[in-house]
């Protein structure tokens, strides 16, 4: 995590507020077993829990959740489900996002050993623009039959989130930065985009490796051979950048394994890289809680927390690897509550071995 600076925080007597958004689907049940590990290992983290979703959702539950966030600095969220076939209504997630100037979605796409995939040894941090582009909201049918979407992009936004990847390459070591776009078709708009990352590489940046790719050639890329990108960094505008870091969560084992960080100047939010809800798989104790303790183990990088997340996520890997609990998701049978008990013992043996040696 890019640890933030400039961030306020809501710490008192050594303790952290972070605001929880549990959302739909299994979210609520995701963070309760977040909580448990917490409690469990004494992380100094108390939540402030708001009820955000689409369908009881009034306009200020929304405002709340926006000034709750603002308060803490950090929030651990779940997904809310978007309604298709209303016009009017903005996804929620967005509004968060674009609120909040949530400019960077960070994912870190790492294969992790004994997790059945295709592929080996990924490892793909992806930042992704994640307030402008497709994602502006601009939509009308012009006459009956003819829609406009507009895809709104600006220099100052797309030069941020670029400086944002070359930053993070030098601060985390990335051996290379690949910009990710359409440039042959979107001439201007792409072109743009092009134009900046590659003058940023090379007037200030020039010792980080970078190479320009074709969004559909990239894609290409990266189902037949994703080791090209290992050990570098995707920089991508909104929508590839959604559509092409799925794919590389599907390459590593799916949506239940990979967290996804949203960072901005002042404030962070932390949840699962695909955004789902998982509405299908809710209160019954099957979904994987890996993405989400991961989220939380971002989350408390980012609040400086070290020993913390890398306790949680060394158990947490120890679970997976050395005890393979699996949850259905990657063809085990274990219960998302069973994956978390392990992590439990894990820390206690942790504990253990450090206070009698
Ligand atoms: P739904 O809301 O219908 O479950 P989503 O679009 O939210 O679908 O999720 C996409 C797919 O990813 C679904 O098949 C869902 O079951 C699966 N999925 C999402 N999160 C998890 C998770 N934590 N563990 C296992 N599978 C998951
Ligand atoms: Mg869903």
């Amino acid at each position: 995590v890019m640890p933030n600076e400039k961030a306020k925080l809501a710490r008192y007597g050594g303790r952290q507020t972070v605001t929880a958004l549990p959302g739909d689907g299994i979210g609520p049940e995701m963070i309760a077993h977040v909580q448990r590990i917490f409690t469990f290992a004494n992380v100094p983290v108390d939540f402030e829990t708001m009820q955000l979703n689409s369908d009881l959702s009034r306009d200020e539950d929304l405002e709340n959740a926006i000034v709750a966030i603002k308060r803490n600095g950090v929030c651990l969220k779940g997904n809310i489900e978007t309604k298709f076939d209303d016009p009017q209504f903005k996804s929620r997630n967005m509004e968060i996002r674009r609120r909040l100037d949530l400019f960077a979605n960070v994912l870190h796409t790492v294969s992790i050993p004994t997790v059945p995939t295709r592929h080996k040894d990924i490892d793909i941090v992806m930042i992704r623009e994640n307030t402008e582009g497709e994602y502006s909201g601009l939509e009308h049918e012009t006459t009956k039959g003819v829609v406009e979407s507009l895809k709104i992009v600006t220099k100052d936004k797309m030069e941020r989130i670029a400086r944002f990847a070359f930053e993070y390459a030098l601060r985390y070591d990335r051996k290379n930065v690949t910009a990710v776009h359409k440039a042959n078709i979107q001439k201007l708009g792409d072109g743009l985009f092009l134009k900046i990352a590659t003058n940023l590489a090379k007037n200030e940046y020039p010792e980080i490796k970078f190479q320009a790719m074709i969004v559909d050639n990239a894609s290409m890329q990266l189902v037949s051979r994703p080791q090209q990108f290992s050990g570098g960094i995707m920089l991508m505008p909104n929508l590839y950048g959604n559509i092409i870091s799925n794919i590389a969560c599907g390459l590593v084992g799916g949506p239940g394994l990979v967290s996804g960080m949203n960072i901005g100047k002042h404030y962070a939010v932390f949840e699962t890289a695909t955004r789902n809800t998982g509405t299908s798989l809710a209160g019954q104790d099957v979904a994987n809680p890996t993405a989400f303790i991961r989220a939380a183990c971002d989350m408390l990088c980012y609040l400086g927390y070290y020993n913390d997340a890398n306790l949680i996520s060394d158990c947490l890997f120890r679970t997976l690897t050395v005890q393979r609990v699996h949850t259905a998701d990657i063809g085990g049978k274990a219960t998302a509550s069973e994956l978390v008990t392990s992590v439990l013992e894990n820390i206690e043996k942790q504990w253990e071995k450090t206070h009698h040696h």
